[in-house]
């Protein structure tokens, strides 16, 4: 008897065999297609550009346009000959017509898409469903456009699914099954069903919400499916999305009206690493339910996105990191679903011979007969093996994406990145001709084989941990990690964290005085703004006398703290960055309650006060010893700093933790003693800062906690003569009096006051004719209203070009109106309560005034009853001159402002007091220039939200009224803490000078050996 490889050979072998018979090239269309597949796989960065120009030209409207474009994405590119090969006519005719090689491209574009694009509508999909029926070929149709940004846009798609499977039906009833044989299994109407297009508002922390807006979504068309007979498949998508796809499978596929019913099917991505515990699941699942399900074993198809993500945001990777890998677990899989055939029903997802071979030997191996399980490939994709494996008697479906080119070009480039993906199969085959033994090797072996090839379990939990990494010297810094709220263990652990919180409502925190807890006879009482009978604490409040002892306390200790060794106060900050994060879901369950943050919010705030500890732990290593400053004989000088003395840190509330921390952690790790006060309105986060400081061993007056009014005591402290620095974050009207007052010298003043001022912003975000608005309007409705628009970042002014102007008008409402409002404590809240009632009253004056000056576009109805909430609002025919245009709101209103080009956007974009953040929507490479160039921001982002700046990678802050100049986050930060000094010694004498200056001398540093 052969072995189960030696079968597999056999089996692959002979689907090669048949292959080479149709010798028909995976790049069969000739021209077009060809090339670009040709020109991509010899040059990377070429191959980027081509894929960008490809997603841009949809959307483009004229010949000029599409031209310009041409121009700007090719313009010197390296392999300009074999670039106007590719482009063919197109880029010959640029310069003679151009009116004529526009529309060349487009119709170049569009036909490639028709390889990938089984139709454009309902109609032209049946005549690609007939062809295949001829060619015993059965079909699974997908909807494309699944990016719906809101829920009249998923309500929309959700009823297109429902014409369609009238459509399927009506045109199949009397359509028979290719194989005449377990028939029952295989309806012939097959829909595949994407759940990111049926609910606008999908939140990986609220995997409840999802279903209970998908369950009554999908009912109908489950029930229509069952009536007409036809086969409903769930689709898998990212990884943040597939929790809550396997719960919203189970919950509806265990109703009662759906019980027995056997046709619903769901896909399992092999490349995940938890992906066998999850069919596992399933299949336990379907034997307690007693209906069997189907399943579509695919590897997956957002490899190279889930690395990206999964890196920028410090998480454990879900996906194997080695294509082998996936192969294996593609047959561990394979087995795993043969073996449980009685309740489950197999389709396998994959273009890959060895992938496929394996299925067949193991299924006979198994004894189960090649009509009871099917293979599903791509539209357009491996025709010579889905007729070998036809021919071989095989029950074969076709994936086949319907819709129009622009709602289908993420379907397109997936598949055009597949193609050339040099890990693929497809191109070793068809493109490289690697030889058959080659590539029906066992990718168990192939692992075994390579250098540190060991294939980790596949049912290995994923290590997701927020654990602070930490950074080794000389290694690239590395943020801590954001909390993963689609893991349902992160779920729980902040349900927990809230719960207990709720618990320590009315709490009472002193004042800290040169370690000393001090109460006064004045409490202040912190609520929560979502209902705002609840005090989430009290605070000792300090007046004058309390203010006066604070500068002594940290007078007296300055003289200590700046002789410790940096070394000392760096490792005081790690320490102070490990309880953070120790203590992570506490501290954001309070902001919950006491700012009123969504929960990704809140844990973002905590782990930016982990980063700002880190980061400037290690900036203050890298200056902390004085450095040489120019190697000449016969002397030396070396520069190092000093610390100013006695810091003033006033925070604002918005981030409670991180600012304070942030500004905190820099006085101290300088050198400085501080005073730190933070927000009246977020008081307890304040102290829990300070007992955090006190844990980690921070001396006895070199921190200070005072609560107060920032009117009596922060006024006393910035003009008092013992204070040297003041690091403030806040309104322009407290920043600029303080940086006027600071400016005064008082009697006795020993330093000119240093002061670090960060103030508002009125941020704008340009929309370029060309942009793509599936992302434009999901990151600027998230930029304006996350948060209920409280943050400096926030966007206020969305700034149109009028070609495109309906358009997002159209899409940027549904999508507010879409925005989930209401209580923080619920995981998939947006926008929550605003900060207080003064803020709630200030901000509706404001939308009273929007009234008045502009055009109310859209304000949403229902939001909560008490608490401060204030509806998203959006005002259109907003002029920049309007005050809505100008003043700094902080809440979630927005202005759109329509203008007639890219002259006019930057200009009314940069026409205000402020420079904070600005971001452009755009496709265009010329247009992405200029406006990197010309806007006026201290943060300028392209592409993506002008919220979130992240420590050391997005270093934050302003100029004009925005701030002055400083960057929190950045390499320079600690520098506006110290005083440089510089130290220069002749050490020749007679001429005789030492042959060697060392970089650095610690002989100067304290503490004194
Ligand atoms: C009919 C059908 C339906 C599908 N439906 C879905 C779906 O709902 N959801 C979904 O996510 N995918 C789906 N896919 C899968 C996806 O679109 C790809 O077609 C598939 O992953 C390619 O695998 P392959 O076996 O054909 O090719 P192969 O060339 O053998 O495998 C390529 C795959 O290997 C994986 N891979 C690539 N590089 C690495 C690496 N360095 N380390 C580890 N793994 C790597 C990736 O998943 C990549 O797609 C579907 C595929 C088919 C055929």
């Amino acid at each position: 008897m052969r072995s189960l490889q030696g079968e597999i050979e056999q089996r692959g072998s002979r689907i090669f065999e048949l292959v080479d018979k149709n010798p028909e090239s995976l790049f069969s269309k000739a021209g077009f297609y060809q090339r670009l597949m040709t020109l991509s796989m010899r040059d990377e960065q070429l191959k980027l550009q081509l894929f960008r120009f490809v997603d841009v030209l949809p959307s483009l409207r004229t010949s000029g346009e599409i031209v310009e474009h041409l121009q700007e994405y090719f313009a010197g590119a390296p392999d300009s000959r074999k670039l106007s090969e590719f482009l063919g006519a197109g880029i010959r005719l640029v310069r003679i017509v151009p009116f004529i090689s526009g529309p060349i491209l487009r119709w170049n574009v569009s036909e490639m898409a028709r390889q990938f694009i089984a139709g454009r509508n309902p109609n032209d999909v049946m005549r690609t469903l007939r062809k295949r029926r001829t060619q015993n070929i059965g079909f699974t149709v997908d909807l494309l456009g699944e990016a719906v940004v809101s829920e009249a846009e998923a309500d929309e798609y959700a009823a297109r699914y429902l014409d369609l499977l009238e459509g399927l039906a009506r045109e199949t009833k009397d359509w028979t099954d290719p194989l005449g044989k377990n028939s029952e299994l295989f309806p012939v109407v097959n829909l595949s069903v994407k759940i990111s297009a049926l609910y606008s508002q999908l939140n990986p922390a609220d995997p409840a919400d999802a279903i209970s807006h998908l369950v009554p979504k999908l009912r109908p068309l489950l029930r229509r499916a069952r009536e007409v007979g036809a086969f409903i498949n769930f689709d898998m998508e990212s990884y943040a999305h597939k929790n809550t796809t396997l719960e919203l499978f189970k919950t509806l596929f265990t109703e009662e009206e759906f019980k027995d019913w056997p046709h619903a099917g769901i896909v399992i991505q092999a490349y995940l690493r938890d992906s066998e515990a999850d069919l596992r699941g399933l299949i336990e699942w379907s034997r307690s339910r007693g209906t069997r399900f189907a399943v579509r074993l695919v590897k997956g198809a957002y490899w190279d996105y889930e690395t990206a993500k999964s890196r920028q945001n410090g998480w454990g990777c879900p996906v194997y990191l080695q294509k082998p890998a996936s192969d294996a677990n593609f047959e561990t899989l394979t087995r795993l679903l043969l073996e449980n055939e009685s309740v489950v029903t197999s389709a396998f997802g994959s273009h890959n011979v060895r992938s496929i071979a394996h299925a067949q030997a193991l299924a006979d191996e198994l004894g189960i007969d090649r009509s009871r399980f099917e293979f599903q490939l791509l539209y357009g994709m491996a025709g010579p093996i889905k007729r070998a494996l036809v021919e071989m008697g095989y029950r074969v479906r076709e994936y086949c994406p319907v819709g129009e080119l622009l709602p289908g070009m993420s379907y397109l480039v997936r598949r055009l990145l597949e193609n050339t993906s040099n890990e693929g199969f497809l191109r070793a085959k068809f493109s490289e001709n690697v030889p058959a033994e080659e590539l029906l090797r066992d990718p168990c072996e192939i692992l075994r084989r390579s250098r540190n090839g060991v294939l980790p379990p596949s049912n290995a939990t994923i290590n997701m941990t927020t654990t602070t990494p930490k950074t080794q010297p000389g290694a690239p810094y590395e943020n801590a990690p954001l909390t993963n709220f689609a893991l349902p263990e992160n779920q729980k652990k902040m349900r927990a964290a809230l719960d207990e919180q709720r618990k320590q409502f009315g709490r009472k925190v002193p004042l800290t005085i040169n370690g000393e807890k001090i109460w006064t006879d004045k409490m202040f009482s912190s609520v929560n703004p979502s209902q705002p009978d609840q005090i989430v604490g009290y605070a000792a409040e300090a007046g004058i006398p309390e203010a006066e002892r604070a500068v002594a306390a940290a007078r007296a200790a300055f003289e200590k703290w700046r002789r410790t060794s940096f070394e000392e106060r760096c490792q005081l900050l790690e320490r102070v960055a490990e309880i953070l994060d120790r203590r992570r879901f506490e501290l954001s369950a309070l902001e919950v309650f006491e700012v009123g943050k969504p929960w990704a919010e809140g844990d973002g705030d905590i782990r930016e006060a982990i980063d700002f500890c880190t980061f400037y732990a290690r900036k203050m290593r890298l200056i902390g010893r004085p450095r040489l400053t120019q190697n000449v004989p016969g002397e030396e000088s070396y520069q190092h700093y000093w610390p100013r003395g006695v810091a003033l840190v006033i925070a604002p509330w918005n981030f409670p933790m991180a600012i304070l921390c942030g500004m905190v952690s820099a006085a101290l790790v300088t050198g400085n003693t501080v005073i730190m006060k933070p927000s009246e309105q977020s008081v307890i986060i304040g102290a829990m800062l300070m007992e955090i400081y006190e844990e980690a061993g921070v001396p006895p007056g070199v921190l200070n906690f005072l609560n107060g009014k920032g009117s009596v005591i922060g006024a006393h402290m910035v003009d008092h003569r013992e204070v040297d620095l003041i690091a403030f974050t806040g309104s322009r009207e407290v920043g600029l009096w303080i940086w006027e007052s600071a400016g005064k010298t008082r009697e006795g003043q020993r330093e000119l006051k240093r002061v670090i001022c960060e103030m508002g912003g009125k941020n704008a975000m340009i929309v370029d004719s060309d942009a793509d608005l599936d992302e434009a309007i999901v990151d600027s409705t998230y930029s304006a209203f996350g948060f209920q628009g409280q943050k400096c970042s926030a966007l206020s002014r969305l700034i149109v070009l009028e070609e495109n102007y309906d358009r997002v008008m159209e899409r940027l409402l549904g999508a507010a109106s879409s925005v989930r409002v209401g209580n923080p404590e619920e995981p998939g809240i947006v926008v929550g309560p605003v900060i207080d009632e003064a803020a709630y009253r200030r901000i509706l004056d404001y939308i009273e005034v929007g009234k008045s000056e502009a055009t109310l576009a859209y304000q949403a109805k229902d939001v909560p009853p008490h608490g401060y909430f204030i509806p998203p609002t959006i005002f259109s025919g907003v002029k920049p001159n309007m005050r809505i245009a100008r003043e700094e709101i902080f809440g979630p209103v927005l202005s759109v402002i329509k203008v007639r080009d890219l002259d006019e956007a930057i200009e009314v974009a940069n026409g205000t007091d402020y420079a904070l953040t600005g971001g452009f929507f755009s496709r265009s490479p010329d247009n992405i220039e200029r406006v990197k160039a010309q806007l006026e921001a201290g943060n300028v982002y392209i592409n993506r939200p002008c919220t979130g700046a992240i420590v050391g990678r997005h270093p934050f802050g302003g100029f004009k009224m925005s701030g002055g100049g400083t960057k929190a986050g950045g390499e320079d930060y600690l520098l506006n803490f110290l005083i440089p000094r510089v130290v220069t010694e002749n050490v020749a004498r007679h001429g005789l000078a030492p042959e060697k200056t060392p970089e650095y001398r610690d002989e100067f540093l304290w503490p004194k050996k």
